[in-house]
């Protein structure tokens, strides 16, 4: 059950009402916005129905919602309106699908700004570049940290694209936030809760990529901890899936896309690179992600791949992209009618 308490609530009431919750056996997880506090009544304590009831008649209680789903502030029984996430110049999760394009790593200042003026030039709205990197080798190149944050933010000064990056600890939350308009959280940290928690105050939005092996649900339930921790701004990202089949580097599960659709708010981005982990294969994917309805894409680009420290295989050159960019053009004018139909 989620309470939403009536804009400015005097603190007595938002009070009286957790002493309410709490006589009926639940427990109270609050999220204190600008204008209103939003109580989501947790646990599985007493009568939910009387509760629900009695709450309806609590004097400063707005709305008192009943969900069922086990993650409750993401799902689409609590907010039936998309999330709509506005980050430089685009609007993600609203009337325009959004490009966000990149190398893997940061490497240098040549590379990230020859790449960050190529993908503008392109359509993106949005530069990726890791600067902190998973590895699967400790003997691999780690990322350019500090350095590599600086980079990017002048990349962004240059070319006015907002960055995401990724953040792999709750140590680090704070200084990439210093940077990023977007602090990605990878695949391999989607259940790194005590960062989860973190990034709930960071007062940036969050990109959260699905896990390896991670199934809708407990992608889900990861976005809950980050809403649930004070952060409304999360999308959400399918990046490929570990499966059987060995001719791609994961499985893209496509209908992921409009599965998170149906169950919740949150904007939904496809990264095909990873999905599918080789280059010529990356283009078909991006046109899916298109027509199944995601709200965006992430796509890896290198001004030069064979010279890439991560990722190049998958990488497209900037002319790949840009010739990408001019084929799905189609479908994404077909892809703007049906949002806006
Ligand atoms: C990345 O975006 O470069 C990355 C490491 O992605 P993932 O966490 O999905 O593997
Ligand atoms: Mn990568």
């Amino acid at each position: 059950m989620i309470i939403s308490m009536r804009p400015h609530a005097p603190k007595h009431e938002v009070e009286h009402v957790c002493e309410r919750i709490h006589e009926f056996g639940f427990r109270v997880h609050s999220i204190v916005g600008e204008e209103r506090v939003v109580i989501g009544v947790v646990g599985t304590g007493g009568d939910v129905t009387s509760c629900l009831e009695s709450l309806e008649a609590t004097p400063g209680v707005e709305r008192a919602v009943r969900i069922t789903a086990p993650y409750k502030f993401v799902s689409k029984e609590f907010r039936k309106e998309r999330t709509v996430i506005t980050v430089g110049k685009a609007a993600i999760g609203g009337n325009e699908f959004v490009t966000m394009a990149g190398p893997c790593s940061v490497e240098n200042e040549k590379q990230i700004m020859e790449t960050a003026y190529a993908v503008a030039e392109g359509g993106a709205k949005i530069l990726r570049g890791g600067a902190f990197k998973p590895r699967t080798s400790p003997y691999d190149f780690q990322g350019m940290e500090g350095e590599g944050l600086k980079l990017l933010a002048k990349a962004r000064e240059a070319t006015g694209l907002a960055i995401v990056t990724e953040v792999m600890s709750d140590r680090d939350v704070e200084l990439v936030a210093e940077y990023a308009d977007i602090m990605q959280v990878g695949a391999r940290n989607m259940q790194n809760f005590a960062m989860l928690k973190v990034l709930g105050k960071c007062g940036r939005p969050v990109m959260l990529k699905r896990g390896l092996s991670a199934t809708i649900k407990e992608l889900l339930m990861s976005a809950e901890y980050i809403v649930a921790h004070g952060n409304p701004n999360v999308m959400l990202c399918e990046r490929g899936i570990r499966t059987f089949e060995t001719a791609t580097r994961n499985t893209c599960d496509i209908s992921a896309v409009p599965v998170l659709n149906e169950l919740t708010h949150l904007p939904v981005i496809i990264d095909p690179s990873h999905a599918v982990g080789k280059r010529s294969l990356v283009p078909a994917i991006c046109k899916a992600a298109v027509a199944v309805g995601a709200d965006g894409m992430i796509v890896e680009v290198h001004p030069c791949p064979e010279k890439a420290v991560s990722d190049g295989a998958q990488s497209l050159t900037i002319e790949g992209f840009h010739a990408m960019m001019k084929q799905l053009q189609g479908y994404l004018a077909l892809w703007a009618s049906e949002r806006t139909a």
